[in-house]
């Protein structure tokens, strides 16, 4: 009688499996700026428990405050280039210090977390089965001879200088991702990530959007470093997000840009915060570091095509929004 046979017991780990209706989620650098962000819109769905690894290089507590404690949350104070054992379904890769002030601080540690990290986190993926997304970076086209960047172009970069540590250790960790993916049959993204903007980025690391807004409202000169026309191409963190998630949730490997191509110089971006923050304060050019690209605006057709993705918030749009952040962290009211 087939009614009285007892049901086929399922293996522990199926039947874990099986019950398990959330989606667990680890976010490596999810204290950072953009990986916290990520985090309260993966927050948001209640199918998604988060774990978020971070060493706190250049992250902090203080990003994810709103979530310590949550029953879905958890937080890790974990450095990828030592191994992790735990059992995720997705993996946002983004540890890695992105300013280059904090990336060449200890270049050889930064190297060692796009190659170490990265095979460390493709060895979680291939033990759990889980997909995992890198956040790669346009750095990767190094400075550019084609205009603007599609994906297919294979850069211009400088094996041995001072940026080498990211843009060749980014270039290596998308290598190691193909490799997993070819070899091993994990499931991989790579998102290539233009110059992102908005609110809990860090005040004093150095990149011009963060530098310039916090100038303007301490009144101090903005630092426009020569000749002051390279350009760059500025993303609102919520359009990242936004597009990062959609890229994880989709068919396609990769690479693909994730950035907003509207392209402006530095002086430019100077005059703009300028009117919208400080009228009053003066301009100013200091001299360059070495290697600095000249000019970057990613080809988005590819993420318009397979991730039917595109920014919405405009630069003029963005800018008054983080301004908001720095007046509250630099204690620095608006004056009317
Ligand atoms: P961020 O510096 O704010 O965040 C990076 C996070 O990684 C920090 O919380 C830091 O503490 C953590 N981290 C660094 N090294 C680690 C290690 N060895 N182990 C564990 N955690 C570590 O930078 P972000 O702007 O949020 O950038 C996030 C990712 O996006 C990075 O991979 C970066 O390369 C990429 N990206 C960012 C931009 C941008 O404009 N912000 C542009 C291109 C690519
Ligand atoms: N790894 C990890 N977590 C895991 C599985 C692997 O951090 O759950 C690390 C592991 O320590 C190794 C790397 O990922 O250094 C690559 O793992 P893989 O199994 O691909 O290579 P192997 O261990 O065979 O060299
Ligand atoms: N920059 C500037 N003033 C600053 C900081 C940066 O003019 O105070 C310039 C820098 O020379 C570069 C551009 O702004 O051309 C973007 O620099 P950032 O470090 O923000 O990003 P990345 O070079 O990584 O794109």
């Amino acid at each position: 009688h087939a009614s009285t046979k007892p049901p086929p017991t399922p293996s522990p780990l199926r039947s874990a499996k099986f019950f398990q209706a959330n989606m667990r989620i680890l976010v490596t650098g999810g204290a950072g700026f953009i990986g916290s962000h990520l985090v309260d819109k993966l927050m948001e769905n209640e199918k998604n428990e988060v774990i978020v690894a971070d060493n706190y290089f250049t992250g902090s507590k203080d990003n994810l405050k709103k979530w310590i404690g949550h029953p879905r949350f958890e937080l890790i104070r974990h450095d990828v280039t030592e191994p992790l054992l735990i059992e995720v379904d997705q993996i946002y890769h983004l540890a890695c210090p992105a300013s280059p002030i904090f990336y060449k601080y200890n270049p050889v540690k930064t190297i060692k977390t796009n190659v170490i990290g990265t095979l460390n986190m493709l060895g979680l993926a291939k033990r759990v089965g889980a997909r995992i997304l890198l956040t790669s970076t346009s750095e990767v086209y190094g400075d550019p001879l084609i205009h603007p960047q599609d994906e297919s172009y294979w850069g211009n970069v400088n094996p041995i200088g001072v940026r080498s540590c990211y843009d060749e250790g980014k270039r290596v960790a998308e290598t190691l991702m193909f490799d997993y993916h070819r070899q091993h049959g994990i499931e991989i993204r790579i998102a290539r990530i233009f110059n992102t903007y908005g609110p809990r980025m860090n005040i004093d690391d150095g990149r011009v959007v963060s530098n310039f807004i916090a100038q303007a409202i301490r009144s101090e000169p903005l630092t426009v470093q020569a000749p002051g026309t390279q350009t760059r191409s500025f993303c609102y963190v919520s359009d990242m997000v936004d597009g990062l998630i959609r890229l994880m949730e989709g068919d396609n490997t990769g690479p693909i840009n994730i950035g907003n191509p509207g392209e402006f110089t530095m002086l430019e971006l100077a005059e703009t915060v300028k009117e919208l923050i400080n009228p009053g304060v003066e301009i100013i050019m200091v001299e360059n570091t070495p290697d600095d690209p000249r000019q970057r605006k990613p080809d988005i057709t590819k993420a318009k095509e397979l991730l039917n993705w595109e920014p919405k918030i405009k630069l003029r749009d963005g800018l008054p929004l983080m301004e908001d952040d720095f007046r509250t962290r630099l204690e620095v009211p608006r004056k009317n």
